[in-house]
């Protein structure tokens, strides 16, 4: 049985109200001159319709800053909107419709914690430590990040973001996804002695040694994977492709065919030929929407179960209706706003990946 921590559930279908989808339907047409919404792919279909955009996270914020529409509203979590706010001009603002959505990984990762961390490491070496933070993460994060000659990665850029830190200095401190960072370490043939899990404090030898430090953040959806799984789906259906995404542990990923962003999970999906099979180890909205879009190939999840991700899973359409009534009548209860101090920084380390 398998015990669900903070930040995931057993996928559950939702219905909406019909009254509610019309409502946003007829209100999303009234402004639609300023407005844009964005939905990241673990979203529910009754909220994803709505979504001008779809995406993950960078490609979703981009774009809505290339739009110059004034409103932009983030069907995703709180990070994406602090990170579409970073990329906004000053004349448009960020919504997200619930503002309690955070990201359990990127809540592992506390600017304090770090700092004492960063202190403690950069004490006990004179090689230089680059400091790469996957997007997801805080806004505080990516300035620490950022001040601190460092960069932001993607799940699709992280072997590339590595390279780019390693022509920077002789050591890596990898934040807030473990298990990200050691598959990307691995895929770039880091040994696995030379990569220190942050559960405890490396001692001076540890620090000489480690080329690379991973703060022990991790996504609870991905880590529900197993191997178990990845053995069931290969025993069911004998000669599966099997694609997961990088937040999964590193042994699920090494007994997987291929691992990526939701990008390339989609992309792989999308090329395949028809009467292909395939389990999926993300979030449980996505890889139904992907076997719906696809019926011609057969799209499981890769566990017997399909985790969803409960902070995505607050972005309800009754508060996206909620958002649009707010956006008509001035107000701002819902907007993300990055400070100035912050935003400077954070921006320098997203820049410096966008950049390359
Ligand atoms: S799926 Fe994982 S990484 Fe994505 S928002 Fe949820 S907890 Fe965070």
């Amino acid at each position: 049985m398998i015990k669900f921590e903070k930040g995931v559930s057993p996928f559950v279908p939702t219905e909406s109200d019909p009254g509610i989808l019309e409502e946003i339907a007829v209100l999303k047409e009234e402004l639609k001159d300023d407005l844009v919404i964005l939905g990241h792919h673990y979203q529910r279909d009754d909220v994803i319709r709505f979504a001008d955009v779809t995406g993950d996270s960078l490609i979703l914020s981009q774009k809505a800053a290339n739009m110059k529409k004034k409103h932009i509203v983030f069907c995703g979590v709180y990070f994406m909107a602090e990170c579409a706010d970073l990329l906004s001009a000053d004349d448009q603002k960020v919504y997200l419709p619930d503002m309690r959505a955070g990201c359990a990984m990127a809540d592992m990762a506390n600017i304090k914690e770090v700092e004492m961390i960063w202190d403690h490491l950069t004490k006990g070496t004179k090689e230089k430590i680059i400091p790469i933070t996957y997007i997801n993460s805080s806004a505080d994060i990516k300035y620490f990040v950022g001040k601190n000659d460092g960069i932001i990665c993607t799940s699709s850029n992280a072997a590339r973001i590595f390279d780019w830190a390693m022509e920077r200095g002789k050591k890596i401190l990898f934040l807030p996804d473990q298990y990200l960072g050691i598959n990307t370490a691995i895929s770039k043939s880091i040994s696995e002695d030379a990569i220190f899990t942050l559960d405890r404090l490396p001692d001076e030898k540890a620090i000489e040694k480690s080329q690379v430090f991973l703060w022990n953040g991790y996504c609870s959806v991905h880590k529900c994977f197993t191997l178990d799984d990845v053995t069931k789906r290969r025993n069911e259906y004998p000669g599966i492709n099997i694609v997961v995404h990088g937040e999964c542990t590193a042994d699920v990923v090494k007994a997987s065919d291929a691992f990526g962003s939701t990008s390339t999970i989609i992309k792989m999906i999308t090329d395949s030929e028809n009467g292909s099979v395939w389990a999926v180890g993300t979030e449980q909205h996505l890889v139904q929407r992907l076997a719906k879009r696809f019926p011609d190939k057969t799209i499981m999840p890769l566990s017997e179960f399909g985790f969803q991700c409960v902070t995505m899973s607050m972005i309800t359409p009754e508060k996206l209706l909620a958002t649009l009534k707010e956006i008509k009548h001035g107000e701002t209860k819902h907007e993300v706003c990055v400070s100035p101090e912050i935003k400077h920084y954070a921006k320098t380390a997203l820049m410096r990946m966008l950049d390359l």
